[in-house]
Formats: structure tokens, sequence, C-alpha cells
């Protein structure tokens, strides 16, 4: 599987006239060649790779790669480097622009001399667009610990317990439940904080009558969960209720039109459109929704400024919301797997709550 990622990788450079690649990205690291550890040079290049470590990482990069890729500690990165470069001859070294220190770039340009480095994000954000069966399996499995954890929380969800004790309580669960980690600082968001998208868990207590937006997420495998579940304290007023209804309908809606071929802007419309004749357009400020996968946030972005289209096998999340100002806020998010003919649900806490 590792081996056909790399071989799609080197086919799409090699049809933009680039004959190699250096990844020192983590995340490209682990999708390529199996590595998890935090630092290390996949070369790749005629169908090969090759994984230069320091002495930290020789064990564990041989138990974790496959055997297409050769694991190498060099005297340094510099002559590991340099070597390859000297034995496959590469003219264009293609890299992940997003995610490199400016520092590295310049020091990579320099010791790479003739060969020039060229900048390959949106290529190999193709490449992770679509998940394989093996990512699929990992995506459910997280998705699924996290909304078992999520829901085992419920009961602890009343007036009186702080958000910040809530976003603790729900990571001890994430980690009984088997996960790694968290995916990202939980947002906690209750009463008027409803209103901040990305309220991060604060020391506010739950008050009764109000609102509380949990977006949570988990870290299995390397891959990320995401879901978003806003809950009435007591008894919120019926302007609470038609919010979240609206935001649900707006959801439900969106949800129905995930098929492959739909576009990322029109997806996006679906939900928008919902929102804006319930009368709230002005208070849905931010994108449907992005895809998940060993980030949080990947391609593609289904937003007004979104490109592209669908396609079976990616993972997408479906999040719309209406945050108002000094009043408070709702949000409701699923992570779904684009199937053939529709979608997969991957994370599982219902959503319908009143
Ligand atoms: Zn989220
Ligand atoms: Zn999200």
């Amino acid at each position: 599987m590792l081996k056909d990622r790399r071989r799609r990788v080197m086919e799409l450079l090699l049809a933009h006239g680039i004959d190699g690649c250096l990844i020192e990205d983590q995340v490209y690291l682990r999708y390529l060649t199996g590595f998890t550890g935090s630092e290390a040079t996949a070369l790749l290049c005629d169908g090969d790779c090759q994984l230069l470590v320091d002495s930290r990482y020789l064990v564990q990069a041989t138990a974790e790669c496959d055997d297409g890729v050769t694991v190498i500690q060099p005297d340094s990165r510099k002559t590991g480097i340099t070597s390859w470069c000297q034995t496959y001859k590469p003219k264009q070294l293609g890299f992940v622009d997003t995610a490199i220190r400016y520092a590295r770039f310049a020091e990579l340009a320099t010791q790479l001399g003739s060969v020039s480095l060229i900048g390959c994000s949106e290529q190999l954000q193709q490449i992770r667009i679509c998940k394989d069966e093996g990512e699929i399996s990992a995506l459910t499995s997280v998705c699924h610990l996290a909304s078992q954890a999520f829901s085992a929380l419920i009961p602890q969800v009343r007036a009186g317990v702080s958000e910040v004790d809530l976003a603790i309580e729900l990571e001890f669960a994430m980690r009984r439940h088997g996960a790694s980690g968290r995916g990202f600082d939980f947002i906690v968001a209750s009463g008027y904080r409803g209103a901040l998208p990305h309220g991060v868990a604060s020391k506010k207590l739950l008050e009764q009558n109000e609102l509380v937006t949990f977006d949570f997420g988990a870290v299995l495998d390397g891959y990320h969960s995401d879901e978003t579940v806003t809950l009435p304290i007591g008894k919120p007023s019926d302007r609470h209720r038609s919010i979240y209804m609206l935001v649900r309908d707006a959801q439900e809606a969106a949800l129905a039109a995930v098929q492959p071929g739909i576009s990322c802007v029109a997806l996006d419309a679906v939900a928008r459109d919902v929102i804006r004749q319930g009368g709230y357009g002005e208070y849905f400020g931010h994108g449907l929704g992005h895809g998940v996968g060993l980030e949080i946030h990947e391609a593609p972005t289904i937003s007004p400024r979104g490109s592209g289209e669908l396609v079976p096998g990616m993972v997408i999340t479906i999040e719309p919301g209406i945050y108002i100002p000094g009043f408070g806020g709702v949000r409701i998010e699923d992570t779904v797997l684009v199937t053939d003919t529709g979608y997969q649900r991957l994370t599982t806490v219902p959503k319908e709550c009143w």
C-alpha cells in the first residue's frame, strides 16, 4: 500500500517534470514510509526510497518502514543527501513547501547546489485527498472511539461544571478508549461563549437553560476524528431551539447532497441557503467543512472559496453553525466518508437532542 503511494507521488511529480522528491514533513514521512518519528529525510527517485535517520531512530525506522524503503544512518543528514544526489543525479526535487522552516529551506538550497527544490504541496495534497482502504479503516476506528468517549461524558454535562473540567474528562475518556491523544484543543463553549466558533474550553461554569457546544476529536494511528455536538442544559429558550433546528436542517440537507460529482462550492451552498432562508445567513461565517485524515484540516475545502468536486474515498466534515454575538451559538458536525452512492457517517453521537 505504501509502495503504491510512493509510486503515485512519483508519477504525479514526473508528469510535472520533477524527477525526485525530498520529504521531511512528519505527515508525509508517515504517509509514504510508515515512519512515525519526529525527524528524518525521505528521498524518492526511480522507484526507490531512502530514509535517512539518526541514531535515535535507526531501530524504530527499520521496524516501521516497508521493505521498499532503505533505512540509512549517515554521518549527517547533509552527507546522506549529498551522496544520494550523487547516486541518483536528480535535476529537480519536489518538497512540501507548506511545511518547512525558512532556515531549513535555505540550508537545503545551499547544500543541493544545482539541484533545484520545487514546491509540490498542491500536488502531494491531491494524492492524499482520497483515502485508501487502510486509511478508511483507521478513520472509522478513531471516529467511533471519540464518539463513544463523548457519549460516556454526556451524563456529566450539567449546570455547575466548568468547561475546562469537561474538556479534561473527555480527553481522559478518549485515552481510556484507546486514543493516542487528542486531535486538537477541544472547543467547549457554553452560553454566550457559544458565539465563539473556536472558543476553547474556559473556566466558565455551565449554567441552567443555555446551550453548550463541544468540538472534539481523537488521534489513533496518526488519523484524526472531528465532531461537534451542541447540547441543551435544562430548558433553553425557544430562540435557542429554533436556531438549533435550523442548523440541524442545514446539516441534514448538506448530508443528503453528499455524493460523487457535487462541487465543494455547491455543497457548501446547500447548507448556507438553508441558514440564509431561515434569516441567519450573516451569522454563518465559516466554510461548511474540510477533509480529515493525518491532519485535522486537509483538502478538500468545502466553502464558497473551495474548488473541485467530491470523489468516493474522500473523508470530509459537514459542520454548519450559527454564532450570534452576545447570545450564543450552535454548531453540528459529523465526519463522513464519501461513497459511490452518497455518504457513510463515521462519527456516531446522535444529533437529535431536542
Ligand atoms: Zn470540529
Ligand atoms: Zn471540523
